[in-house]
């Protein structure tokens, strides 16, 4: 579903800018002018289609941020747009149960409001733990996230914080204060980079202590980022954003330098390091397949390259789909490579028996042309010299069925 946004501004320039970042967004604008407008438009809709609305400060029936209180009145995350940039205005906004607010006349802001509503979109599956004793503080936090649609986990000391993290895998990010009984908050911080890397869980280290380097002390003690207690809600704002920001661009990193760029699946870099983790971790009954096109030389020459490219990502989805539980990769040009660990060596022949039989038996249609190809594949169950030398060995098993005469499986 699309969600909608609605927007309350009497400004037509502003109202435009907001319509067309709101539609890049791949969101659905819902536009309103006036304060009863908004509550006519609103009330005639069901709420759980709204993403959040996105309120002017001063509109002419709503001139002191009356439409702010509509918004917020009626559960929707709101963020605040206005002309007006004075402090009184800008604590007053802040005071309120506000997602964020965006002065106007900057360009650059209008950026910072297409990332806070990508962000309210996908913050709804990121969980952010608060590990502090203090329970007015906890929920002070907690309750800002929240505003921002995350999910929130809290603790109230080192060892509650790491069981949190232990059962929760959506937690992406922590904030962890420095003065705990027991374990100290850098000691906890210490302690938890044992198991989370930086790349996989942000921590910001926070305290009201003054002392000159501690926030130095927090990022040598592995915290990605520090915050100073008492905080204004901007800045604990632009450090949350900042810091799972962060951790999406490395998982999209990851994602790309893992991933085959034709078909998608993972590529044999991927590949390479899980089996190797998974070598070490279970040693006994292991398996690898290498499955490799038959004579796909001619099918880029009879239906042309684009034909062979398609053939390609149909035979990768089938892979996907039939090895889903296994470790499958494309491993270069026409070759797919599985990966088996605590299967039992004839169930693995049965399961790669049953794939060729797959391919052979099935018809692909490009352009509307029909062709069938099948499939050589190699296996071996033997582990010893590491994953080299079951690679050496799948090959020289899928050599023999080439030979043999190729649609088939040869296995030690
Ligand atoms: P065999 O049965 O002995 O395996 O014969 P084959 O033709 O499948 O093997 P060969 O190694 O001679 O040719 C593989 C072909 O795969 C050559 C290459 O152009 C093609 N190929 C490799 N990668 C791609 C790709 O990404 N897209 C397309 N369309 N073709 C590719
Ligand atoms: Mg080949
Ligand atoms: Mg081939």
């Amino acid at each position: 579903m699309q969600h909608k946004v609605l927007i309350v501004e009497a400004s037509k320039t502003s109202m435009q800018l907001m319509r067309s970042l709101i539609t890049q967004a791949k969101l659905r604008p819902i536009c309103t002018t006036s304060l009863v407008e908004a509550k006519h438009v609103f009330s005639s809709s069901a709420p759980e289609e709204y993403l959040c609305a996105v309120v002017d400060f001063n509109l002419p029936d709503a001139p002191n941020g009356e439409a702010i209180d509509f918004a917020i009145e009626s559960f929707l995350p709101t963020i605040v747009v206005t002309d007006k940039l004075d402090e009184d205005t800008r604590t007053t906004i802040l005071n309120k149960n506000v997602v964020d607010y965006i002065p106007k006349e900057n360009a650059q802001v209008y950026e910072y409001l297409t990332r806070l509503l990508n962000r309210l979109d996908k913050n709804k599956k990121v969980g952010v733990l608060v590990v502090d004793e203090s329970r007015a503080s906890r929920h002070a936090m907690t309750a800002l996230l929240r505003r921002q649609n995350f999910i929130t986990f809290e603790a109230v000391n080192a060892e509650q914080g790491m069981a949190s993290l232990h059962s929760n895998s959506n937690i992406k990010l922590a904030i962890i204060d420095e003065k705990m009984s027991g374990m100290s908050g850098l000691k906890l911080i210490s302690e938890l980079r044992k198991t989370y890397s930086q790349e996989d869980l942000g921590i910001i280290g926070i305290s009201s202590n003054t002392t000159s380097g501690l926030s130095a002390l927090f990022i040598k003690s592995g915290a990605t980022d520090y915050l100073h207690k008492p905080y204004c809600h901007e800045e604990f704002f632009c450090r949350i954003m900042q810091n799972v920001e962060r951790l999406e661009n490395i998982e999209t990193i990851r994602r790309v330098a893992n991933s085959d760029y034709l078909t998608g699946l993972p590529n044999r870099r991927y590949f390479f390091t899980r089996v190797t983790a998974s070598l070490k971790v279970t040693p006994k009954l292991q398996s690898l397949a290498i499955i490799d096109i038959d004579h796909f030389k001619k099918v880029n020459d009879t239906y042309g390259h684009d034909c062979g490219d398609y053939t390609l990502k149909e035979l990768a989805k089938l892979v996907a789909e039939y090895f889903e539980d296994f470790t499958a990769a494309r491993f270069g040009g026409e070759e797919f490579c599985v990966y088996f660990s605590n299967t039992a060596p004839k169930k693995v022949l049965q399961i790669m028996q049953g794939f060729r039989e797959a391919i052979a038996s099935k018809t692909l249609t490009f352009e509307k042309k029909s062709f069938a190809c099948t499939v050589s594949i190699g296996l071996t169950h033997n582990s010893k010299g590491g994953i080299n030398a079951m690679l050496r060995l799948a090959d020289e098993h899928l050599y023999s069925a080439k030979n043999g005469g190729r649609n088939q499986v040869v296995s030690d």
